[in-house]
């Protein structure tokens, strides 16, 4: 860099201002004249950048430019770069280095045009340029272009890597540092492809590092004054873990997005849920006095026929509204993850059988049979008790119910390894699920064939068994045959479906 002049430093420091302050005034008035100045600002530095390469060069090898000039706006692009990032949004960022690349490859496609016109049609230059300036050029600009493209996501990668693994540095630490290691690796990289095993290549990489390396820090000191003094204040986008930095490049804002909308909703739901959970707590206490008053009403010896038969429908509903209401607060307290699960060694088979003895006096007189089915080794589970036998009184209860004959068996599928239990099935020869109903009987309130309400259920009982299996971990699925019978399968182990 000895043909430097004090003159051309000159003209490099103007350049360099000229630049940052520009792109700072164009962009801190963004509101009133939108980023479209900014753009195309920074689109015809890159025509300006080639205007300076002829003027301001070095000759380096017979027919090598180097340009500090297009060094200092090839700074620029990763300052306003790292600008727009930090204070606009990722689209708007995408847009710049999208919008960037397209004015790099327009002017390569124009230069190399214009040099296949000097070339071959002797056309006069009113300035005095050399042609080998435009011969060449577009080779160059097409390989800077996708430098530039690499340094525009190094700039952003490395600017979020520094800010997660070095939080505690200042922000202006990470600006500094960010700009000057993806500059020296441009340089460097730059250097090798433009002189590799040539004899001059230390002169070039010289010039190339501390061309971008002194405009890089000039531009990292603006940028830092800007964000200090004309918008401080916080990031308004941050990807959350480190590989979403990559976000910038491949749309994973809009999945942020949905994401943080399905927070709020989730939150919403919650929410939804523990109102219920207090809504269905205020009814029972007037609810339970009802039943008792009316119990007491019944039981007295009444000598009207009709009112004890009114009386005993009031009690038959207000029973009836209370099953609904316990379990509507049942589904609502699993729903808002209220309940707190006591894990313990269970015996899986001895809790079946323990469960199918509870339920045995409703299928009296009833031709059914009642079977527990499992494998030689005792079968262990790690679980709520109380919770997965929740869960078997329903899916029990349920077959017993809707099975007139044959038999009721609940078996256990054996892990792959010795004791352990795959899957717990309930199956019974009873009146089966409809094809399309299956998918339906586990939505709250839903009874196959019935839009009343049933004197059979509620409707809620696999809802808040589905919505237990899922709080332990398991899986639950069914198979039904109508008229013929149905199978409700819970599996523990997911390999097990
Ligand atoms: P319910 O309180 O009505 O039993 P559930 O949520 O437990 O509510 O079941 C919903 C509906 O699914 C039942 O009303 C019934 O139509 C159907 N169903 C559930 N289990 C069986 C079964 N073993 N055989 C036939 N139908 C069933």
């Amino acid at each position: 860099m000895s043909s430097l002049n004090f003159q051309s430093m000159i003209s490099l420091g103007v350049e360099v201002l000229f630049v940052a302050i520009g792109a700072l005034v164009l962009f801190y008035f963004r509101r009133r004249i939108s980023l479209a100045p900014l753009f195309i600002f920074v689109g015809s530095n890159q025509f300006l950048g080639q205007v300076l390469a002829s003027s301001v060069y070095l000759v380096v090898g017979h027919d090598t430019v180097v340009s500090p000039g297009s060094m200092v706006l090839f700074s620029s692009y990763l300052f306003i770069i790292l600008l727009v990032y930090l204070r606009t949004d990722i689209p708007t960022t995408r847009g710049l280095i999208i919008g960037i690349l397209v004015a790099n490859i327009t002017l390569a496609a124009l230069l190399w045009f214009t040099a296949y016109q000097l070339l071959s049609y002797e056309t006069q230059m009113v300035l005095d340029m050399p042609i080998e300036l435009f011969a060449i050029s577009p080779r160059y600009f097409l390989f800077g272009t996708l430098m530039l493209l690499i340094d525009s996501l190094l700039v952003v990668l490395l600017y979020e890597s520094l800010s997660f693994r070095a939080s505690k540095l200042p922000q202006g630490a990470h600006i500094v540092l960010t700009l000057a290691t993806v500059l020296c690796l441009d340089a460097v990289v730059f250097s090798y492809v433009l002189a590799g095993g040539e004899a001059y290549f230390l002169d070039v990489l010289r010039g190339q590092v501390l061309g971008k390396l002194s405009s890089g820090l000039i531009f990292a000191f603006f940028l830092m004054t800007y964000l200090r003094v004309f918008e401080p204040g916080l990031r308004t986008h941050r990807p959350e873990i480190s590989k979403d930095i990559l976000s910038i490049f491949t749309h994973r804002e809009r999945y942020h997005q949905v994401r943080e909308q399905l927070k709020v909703s989730e939150a919403a739901n919650v929410a939804k849920s523990r109102f219920l959970a207090h809504m269905s707590h205020e009814l029972r206490t007037p609810l339970n006095a009802i039943i008792g008053f009316t119990n007491v009403l019944v039981n007295r010896r009444t000598e009207n026929d009709e009112d004890r038969l009114l009386l005993t429908r009031v009690l038959h509903n207000g029973k009836h509204l209370l099953v609904l209401i316990n379990g509507l607060l049942d589904l609502s307290r699993i729903d808002s993850g209220k309940i707190e699960l006591q894990q313990e060694k269970v015996n899986v088979g001895e809790l079946l059988q323990e469960t199918m003895d509870q339920l045995e006096g409703q299928a009296l007189g009833k031709p059914v049979v009642l079977k527990v089915v499992q494998p030689a080794e005792t079968c262990w589970l790690e679980t709520d008790r109380l919770r997965l036998q929740q869960v078997l009184i329903n899916l029990l209860g349920n077959a017993i119910k809707f099975t007139d004959k044959g038999e009721i068996t609940a078996s256990i599928i054996a892990g792959a390894e010795p004791g352990t239990v795959a899957r717990i099935d309930i199956a019974d020869s009873g009146a089966g699920i409809p094809e399309d109903d299956l998918q339906s009987i586990f939505e709250p309130f839903y009874q196959v064939g019935d839009s009343g309400v049933s004197d059979k259920g509620t409707g809620l009982g696999l809802a808040i068994s589905q919505a237990l299996c899922k709080q332990l971990g398991y899986q639950m699925s069914v198979d039904s045959e109508l008229g013929k019978g149905s199978r409700f399968s819970i599996h523990i182990t997911l390999n097990a479906m």
